[in-house]
């Protein structure tokens, strides 16, 4: 692991920066490219393209929705109007309206050869309605101690479906910065990773990526998402023979502050990087950084911490 320090950034922009950034259409088939990619000689091969294989069905499901957005226009622009998130996953995984998107991936998930995911296929697709909406409810609590870890990329594949397709339904043009700097604007999820852009009206802008629904929210470079303290941020990335560490693809900026780090794609230096991928390949950092005395803060629905 080498550490570096970023010099500090001032955003060059004369008028405020667009405030959302969301996702395209094809962010799974993006994702699943991607994984596929990164699974290619990686340590963890089989687990990233498991992920890979759900994103694909992610794709099926965005392009044949199995159920509407589950909030009215109106309760949309009363949220809005009072600085609440939308589509908040809070009451929303209550409500129950994803439990359709996880039926509709569990009839078109076509598992590979082998039986390493029959146990785990049995288990979800035996269970009833209150016991998957538990599982969820649990996932995106973080508590991961009450659903079974290999269960989380499926339950976590269903709930991002559904999020990510009542997002690319609103009207995010209205949305406004939320009260915590980590949190999802539109769904009150927190942050996964961050990018830095690197084109057109957005270059050079760090934006934080949601958990759940992959909206992206302009948060200023340099700053603790967590403490939001500037004082002595270091940023870390693995060692890498193809990259200067000053120009690694993925950093984790690291605050000595509140041991909180996040990981931060930096794609001036990896045009086609994706941040759900980039983070899952790069777990091999969160072992070093844990071993440092850092804390993960920043959840990954694909994936059980510890669990595998
Ligand atoms: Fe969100
Ligand atoms: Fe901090």
């Amino acid at each position: 692991m080498s550490t570096i320090l970023e010099p500090g950034q001032i955003e060059a922009s004369a008028v405020s920066p667009p405030f959302l950034h969301l996702p395209p259409g094809n962010l799974f088939e993006v994702r699943a490219a991607r994984l596929e990619r990164l699974a290619q000689g990686h340590a963890l091969a089989g687990y990233l393209r498991l992920i890979a294989s759900l994103c694909r069905v992610q794709q099926q499901l965005l392009a044949l929705p199995p159920g509407g957005v589950p909030v009215e226009a109106e309760r949309q622009r009363l949220c809005i109007s009072h600085g609440l998130p939308p589509l908040s996953a809070d009451s929303l995984v209550r409500e129950g309206a994803w439990l359709v998107w996880l039926q509709a991936l569990l009839d078109l998930y076509v598992p590979p050869p082998g039986d390493a995911l029959a146990d785990a296929l049995r288990q979800l697709r035996e269970a009833d309605t209150q016991q998957r909406k538990g599982w969820g409810i649990a996932l995106l609590a973080g508590q991961y101690d009450a659903l079974p870890a290999a269960l989380v990329p499926f339950i976590g594949a269903a709930l991002q479906a559904a999020w990510s397709h009542w997002l690319l339904a609103l009207p995010a043009g209205e949305i406004k910065p939320g009260g915590s700097l980590s949190q999802c604007p539109c769904c009150g999820s927190p942050a996964m990773a961050g990018v830095v852009r690197n084109r057109g009206k957005h270059n050079g802008l760090r934006y934080l990526v949601c958990s759940l629904c992959a909206c992206e929210w302009h948060v200023v470079r340099v700053k603790c998402v967590y403490c939001e303290q500037s004082k002595d941020l270091r940023y870390s990335s693995l060692e890498d023979d193809r990259h200067a560490p000053d120009k690694a693809p993925l950093r984790a900026e690291c605050c000595p502050g509140c041991q909180g780090y996040l990981k931060q794609l930096y794609l001036e230096n990896d045009a086609e990087g994706e941040p759900l991928s980039a983070d899952l390949a790069s777990l091999a950092l969160d072992m070093a950084l844990d071993q440092a005395g850092f804390q993960r803060v920043a959840p990954n629905l694909m994936l059980a911490p510890g669990g595998g």
